[in-house]
């Protein structure tokens, strides 16, 4: 008997469940609807933390299960009723990117499916009409990039007076994109009692500083996903020759049925290696800053509905999106910032899944390859030479 408890014990014991982080029946309904069974270690830290009401500063990227982290709580905070008043906002989520606010929103939409709340996202780079009309009556939730929404307060489409809860996601990525200013407008236009969560995939001194400016007595939360990330995946590269870089990637893309990312540094550059991996017959689409916000919906649509192969993202269009179990990401080019190694390979081996990340390294880049191996604590396994 004892054995048979034990065993039990080592089974299930490390094992939290939605059921203990205090969420209502309803919410514990729309989550089993996805199949998630399991919190992921930020889900189960951040939901009790949010639900108590206290401000939260979360070191979180992209693949942690963040989204769901801080969305649940939000409409238990919230709900289960609408009470919105015309023209205002209960709770504004800001984000860095169109793609992102899209993401968070369809989580609202997954999650709060039982939940009788209004919601609304904007951005920027699509007609301001629609928007304009469904923010008339007030949301309870708001997903909002920061251009726009702007916008939208200046032609007195939303009013900021009912906030209650305030989310910066991506806080590090909105201050890389230059919405420093953008931000502290509108935190000025907010009344300063509420709520504040801050996610971030780092936490540098200007985002520290930026916090403490914003949340009152913090409780920080850090899952080391950085390095758990890291180590999860499988890390190798291959010395190249600049001038022979796409005609290795087309092999590499060739010998897997796998869907690959492809990160390359330049808009220009991911262009090129569309036209390039065309040649090869490999089907490729881009997403970057140049491109239209229906060209990126349209690409990143077609590669999540396995229409085509590869996408080739810069990274900062990259940031954000949610490709779910990419088993291949290709650093065509090394990033400039050893950050971006980091957010770049995390975009495989998500959510408990594995993957690899192999980087094409010339010679002009070995001194980023040092930096990188510097920040990860680890030397990254060397397949061959290519010259
Ligand atoms: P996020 O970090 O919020 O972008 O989420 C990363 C991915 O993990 C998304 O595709 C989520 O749908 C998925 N996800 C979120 N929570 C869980 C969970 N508890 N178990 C498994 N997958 C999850």
């Amino acid at each position: 008997m004892a054995k048979e408890f034990t065993f039990y014990f080592i089974v299930f014991g490390n094992f939290m469940t939605f059921e203990t982080l205090g969420l209502s029946d309803s919410l514990l309904r729309a989550v089993a609807h996805t199949g998630y069974t399991t919190p992921t270690p930020i889900q189960t830290q951040a939901i009790p933390a949010i639900l108590s009401g206290d401000d939260v500063m979360a070191a979180a990227q992209t693949g942690t299960g963040k989204t769901a982290g801080f969305v649940l709580p939000m409409l238990q905070q919230l709900g289960p009723h609408t009470r919105v008043t015309p023209g205002k906002v209960r709770a504004l989520i800001l984000t860095p990117t169109r793609e992102l606010a899209a993401q968070v929103h369809d989580s609202i939409l997954t999650y709060g499916k039982h939940e009788k709340l209004k919601s609304a996202v904007v951005f920027g780079g699509v007609n301001i009409n629609p928007q304009l009309k469904a923010l008339k009556n007030g949301v309870d939730l708001l997903v909002a990039t920061p251009g726009r929404l702007l916008d939208l307060h200046q032609q007195r489409a939303v009013r900021f007076d009912d906030i209650e809860l305030l989310v910066l996601d991506e806080a590090d990525r909105m201050l890389d994109m230059g919405f420093i200013r953008d931000i502290r407008k509108i935190i000025a236009l907010i009344p300063p009692k509420r709520q504040n969560l801050m996610f971030s995939a780092t936490f540098s001194k200007e985002i520290r500083k930026l916090a403490n400016s914003i949340c009152r007595n913090p409780l920080e939360i850090d899952v080391a996903l950085r390095n758990s990330t890291v180590e999860a995946i499988e890390q190798n590269l291959w010395f190249v020759e600049k001038s022979l870089k796409a005609d290795l990637l087309s092999e590499l893309i060739q010998e897997t049925t796998e869907q690959v990312l492809v990160f390359s540094r330049t808009k220009h550059g991911a262009n090129k290696l569309v036209k390039r991996l065309a040649r090869d017959s490999i089907s490729a689409v881009a997403i970057h800053g140049n491109r239209s916000q229906s060209q990126r919906t349209k690409a990143l649509a077609d590669f999540k509905a396995n229409k085509v192969q590869v996408l080739v993202a810069t990274d900062i269009a990259a940031r954000g999106i949610d490709i779910e179990l990419l088993a291949l990401v290709i650093n065509f080019d090394l990033p400039h910032v050893p950050e971006d190694y980091v957010h770049r390979i995390g975009r495989t081996g998500r959510a408990g899944a594995s993957g690899v990340a192999l980087s094409l390294v010339s010679n002009d880049e070995k001194k980023q390859l040092r930096a990188i191996e510097r920040l990860i604590k680890r030397e990254i396994t060397v397949l061959g030479d290519y010259y």
